[in-house]
């Protein structure tokens, strides 16, 4: 996922060696400002102004992420980019660590950033006699009279906001990790992601009553992200000790890289299969082609040109003995639909997600029936 954000993003500014990125969906943020303020009979500097805000927020939602970031690095994890989303920020650590006090001072930092910044600028609103202005915002006055006493509401509000906890946001996280102190971890994530995905349909069925569509949005991107980081990290724990052999298919479809499109079509339904391993000539996988690429060479009429004309999906190859968790980790990363097992130069098999299901499935029937303690002793790790 997080390679996929930073593809449709326009890279803003390097910081520390973290890339900051703005997401397309972006626009839609002032768009939506701008319309909703025109409509309602105001001006344009009033738009203005409300770009600035705009601004001013989404500043403090970088430096709340710069504070995850760069907490992680401090146990040694690295992150890629910081993306910005309309409805937020997110920061695309390469890995979140197991252990769940790294994970509890990680999380904690963002948040954290936001309350330092309230509390500096309410010391600066005091000290300049603005506190009256203040309390008249809170009790409901127009936000944006002041920029410092706009700071102070809106970093009270970024911290308070982010530690609902709605698992995967900050709360949520920080109670998985809580919990995982505890208990083991998967077991932690599924309480977090339950307690997640309930409070994300909250904030859909409250977004569309109170008419604050984002409300709703965020509710959707929460309840869809607990439920895909939950399966994650179950089928971590599940595929715990399992090599890449014992879940790999040894049925494929290859063919050499001077083989047609023509060819390929030809044998696209004999095979069975609808990703293609190309092999170079000395019988190493190249990368895989989809029937979606396939159809797509044949659609600007590329039927006679060779394999190794067309741009191969990259599919690092996996050895039989690599960790098979390992090994689908690196699939998520580069976007392949099935990595290459290569072994004594010679490939002898595919590790396929579907395949990798279909295995823990049959595991997981064969633990409920007490017949392998082996698995059972495994998934509970
Ligand atoms: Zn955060």
């Amino acid at each position: 996922m997080a390679g996929a954000l930073a593809r449709g993003a326009l890279p803003l500014f390097r910081l520390k060696g973290i890339q900051v990125r703005l997401h397309w969906s972006f626009i839609a943020l002032p768009l939506y400002v701008a319309f909703t303020a025109l409509s309602e009979g105001q001006g344009w500097s009033m738009v203005w102004i409300q770009m600035g805000l705009i601004a001013i927020v989404f500043g403090c939602v970088v430096l709340h992420e710069f504070g995850h970031a760069l907490t992680a690095r401090r146990f040694g994890v690295r992150t890629r980019d910081i993306t910005l989303l309309p409805i937020g920020g997110v920061a695309s650590l390469e890995r979140m660590p197991e252990d769940p006090r790294q994970e509890f001072w990680i999380t904690v930092a963002g948040p954290a950033v936001n309350l330092a910044i309230a509390i500096i600028s309410f010391v600066v609103v005091a000290a300049l006699g603005l506190l009256a202005l203040l309390s008249d915002v809170l009790q409901g006055a127009a936000l944006w009279t002041n920029a410092l006493v706009f700071l102070v509401v809106i970093n009270l509000w970024l911290f308070t906001f982010n530690l609902i906890p709605a698992f995967p946001m900050d709360g949520g996280r920080i109670l998985r990790s809580l919990l995982a102190m505890r208990m083991p971890r998967a077991k932690a994530t599924r309480i977090a992601s339950v307690i997640g995905r309930f409070i994300a349909f909250l904030f859909v069925g409250y977004g569309l009553y109170s008419g604050q569509p984002f409300l709703a949005l965020i509710g959707a991107f929460i309840y869809l992200a607990a439920g895909a980081e939950s399966r994650q990290v179950i089928q971590r724990e599940r595929l715990r000790g399992v090599r890449v052999e014992q879940v790999m298919r040894t049925r494929f479809w290859c063919m050499g890289s001077a083989a047609t499109v023509a060819e390929a079509r030809d044998g696209l339904l004999a095979a069975g299969d609808t990703t293609l391993v190309v092999l170079g000539t000395d019988g190493l996988p190249l990368g895989v082609l989809t029937n979606a690429a396939i159809a797509a060479a044949l659609e600007t009429g590329r039927v006679h040109d060779r394999l190794s004309d067309l741009t191969l999906q990259e599919a690092p190859a996996a050895r039989p003995d690599d960790d098979a968790h390992l090994a689908m980790q690196r699939m998520l990363q580069v976007g392949a639909p099935l990595l290459p097992v290569v072994q004594d130069q010679r490939l002898v098999g595919v590790l396929d997600p579907l395949m990798v299901q279909e295995f823990l499935r049959l595991r997981e029937a064969e633990a409920k029936n007490g017949l392998s303690p082996s698995a059972a002793s495994a998934h509970e790790g």
